[in-house]
Formats: C-alpha cells, structure tokens, sequence
C-alpha cells in the first residue's frame, strides 16, 4: 500500500454502474478505504455480494442524508435512479439524490480532493444537432416528464462547474450515453434489459412508438474503462463535462431485432410512444479522444449484447436439475 492511501466514496456504489466502479476502484493498491454509500433505491446488495475486502464499507442511506466525520480524497457521485420508470415515478428522490446528494458529498470532500460526477446525455434532451459536442447547450423541456432526471443533472453539472470556478475544487463530470451490461436489474425498464427479460420469460419485446428513434448503446465494460480514464489515471485536469459514450447510433428497433434473434420463439410488440422520447442520441467524441488517448468503445451492441443476455439467462433460468430449460444465447 502506498505511503498515503486515498480514502474513496461511492455513492451510488451499489448500482448498475456504480458497482462495476467499485471493482475497478479496489484494484487500485493506492485505495486505501472505499465507503460505498447507497440507499438501495435502484441499487442492490447483490451487485457488490463478491466483494470480501478490509478496505470496502457499505453505509445503507440516502447520500444526501450520510452523516460522518470521515473526509474522502475521491468521490464518486453516481446516486440517481437512471432508468426512465423509475426516474418519473419519484421525481421528488431523484432531483434529491443528485442535487442535494453532490451537496452534501461537497460537505465531505477533504481539503484538495477530486469529486466526480456522472451525469447523462440527457442533458441534450430531444437534441437538434448530431452527433451532440459537449458544447451544444440541449433541447429540454424543463417542467417536461423527464425533467427531475434531465434538470436533477444539469443542474448538478451547474453547481460542481460553478464550485470548480469559484473555490478551484477538482471536479470531472462524465456525460454517460445509455449504458447496458451485466447487473441492470431485471426491472430496471431500459430497453436491452427489458427485451432480454422479456423474450426469456416468454412475453413479447415491447417496443415503444415505431422503435426507429435511436440510441448509441454502450457496454458497461467499456464505459468503465473512460470513466477510469476520465476520473482518475489520465492526468488531463479538465472540470467540464465530457461525452463518454458509444459513438455507433443504431434504432432501437434494430437491437431489439437482434435481442429477438438470439432467443428461440421472441417476438416483437409495437406500444405507445413513451412520453417525450428522444428521437435521437449519439456523442461527439472528439473532446473525449483527445483529453483521453486511447480510449475507445471496443464492444459492438451484437457482442455487449450477448454478453448481457449470458448474464440474465443463467440469473432468469431455472436450474437445470429442476427441468428448466437454458435458453442458449448463442442460438
Ligand atoms: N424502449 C422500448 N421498449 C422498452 C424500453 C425502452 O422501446 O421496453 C425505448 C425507449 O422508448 C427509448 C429507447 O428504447 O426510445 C431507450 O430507452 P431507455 O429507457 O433504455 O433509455 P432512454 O434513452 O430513454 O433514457
């Protein structure tokens, strides 16, 4: 261990995305406390089961209620349900969990330490410009159905951009295009996860509208490896946000074509258009590439895809001793 371990906050830590974090955080030998901060809201205990390290704590509360005396080098801020569903039916939690959430983890931050903060291509709303550079300012409806997520992050944006102008705190704010892998859970209501649940357990893929509104999908694998970059192992100093993302835009009705092709007797449903979806969404990467060398999303939706489908099939199926039958995802 180094001389001075770091001591880590995730909030958030028990999520989707937040968990995958936690991994690649605690291969870090310089970390030397990781305190995962979750309510468990979207998150789940299950994401972090496989974790038998001194050095991790999980604290089970709202971040923006966690009380401690401890101060951290590092935070993460990744509370905030992402999905949707979720999103809309507590608008209240979400705008909470982001911006008083980042409030209180600016309370907790040590003298000269770094906070980071995922926030959402959401932010360019339905855009009318792509692919979208960090510098195109949105097309959102701010008392809209999305707007507890939409507003909870660009505002949340404002205040770390604003406490970086202002007081010079370290801040890094990644702008995360929808992210799909193993551990979204199964009610999650994103659309690879939802047509992957959907199709195992015999219903058919609901597609929402006409599915040809488009989305750039990125596996979780690669989105982890930017965030590494950006957060913390490329020393570039840059505090505005930046797009990490997957810069291959495909419609949602493709994947779920795909998604439908892997599983034996899937079929596909057409639903109502969900309330004010974006007809589009794909990064503008260059800032990224140039902050960030080498990086690259290096999984095309086909394999990140099967991997999650992998992953749902052996947690979705009933073991194979009680007659249940794996659906081969290779088929
Ligand atoms: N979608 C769908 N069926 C589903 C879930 C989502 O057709 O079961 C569509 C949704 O309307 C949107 C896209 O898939 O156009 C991506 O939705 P998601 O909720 O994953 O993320 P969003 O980009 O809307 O936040």
């Amino acid at each position: 261990m180094s001389a001075n371990p770091s001591k880590v906050l995730v909030a958030g830590g028990a999520g989707f995305i937040g968990s995958h974090l936690v991994d690649r955080l605690l291969g870090r030998p310089d970390v030397g406390r990781l305190v995962v901060v979750d309510n468990l809201w979207t998150g789940a205990r299950e994401n972090l089961a496989h974790v038998d390290d001194g050095r991790f704590a999980l604290a089970v509360t709202d971040v923006e209620r966690f009380a401690t005396e401890e101060r951290f080098d590092e935070i993460y801020q990744l509370a905030s349900p992402a999905s949707p569903q979720w999103y809309m039916s507590d608008p209240v939690r979400t705008i909470s969990a982001n911006v008083m959430g980042t409030m209180r983890l600016l309370d907790l931050l040590a003298p000269g330490g770094r906070i980071c903060f995922t926030s959402t291509s959401e932010v360019y709303g339905d855009p009318l410009v792509t692919p979208q550079p960090e510098s195109y300012r949105g097309s959102v409806d701010c008392t809209g159905p999305r707007s507890s997520y939409d507003e909870g992050k660009r505002c949340t944006e404002a205040l770390l951009s604003e406490v970086a102008r202002v007081h010079g705190t370290d801040v890094r704010i990644a702008r995360l295009f929808n992210v799909y892998g193993p551990r979204t859970k199964p009610d999650d209501g994103r659309a690879i996860s939802n047509f992957i649940t959907s199709a195992l357990s015999g219903e058919p893929i609901t597609i929402y509208g006409d599915g040809l509104q488009s989305r750039s999908w990125g596996y979780v694998d690669d989105i982890i490896d930017g965030l590494e970059k950006l957060f913390w192992s490329v020393p570039h100093g840059y505090a505005g946000p930046v797009n990490i993302g997957n810069d291959r835009e495909v419609p949602v009705l493709t994947v779920a074509q795909y998604v439908a092709s892997l599983i034996p007797g899937a079929r596909i449903v057409h639903g109502e258009p969900a309330p004010q979806d974006p007809s589009n969404r794909c990064p503008d990467l260059t800032l990224a590439r140039s902050l960030l060398p080498g990086w690259s999303c290096e999984i095309p939706y086909e394999e990140g895809v099967r991997r999650t489908l992998e992953w749902f099939a052996a947690r979705l199926s009933p073991p194979a001793a009680e007659g249940g039958a794996t659906p081969d995802p290779g088929a």
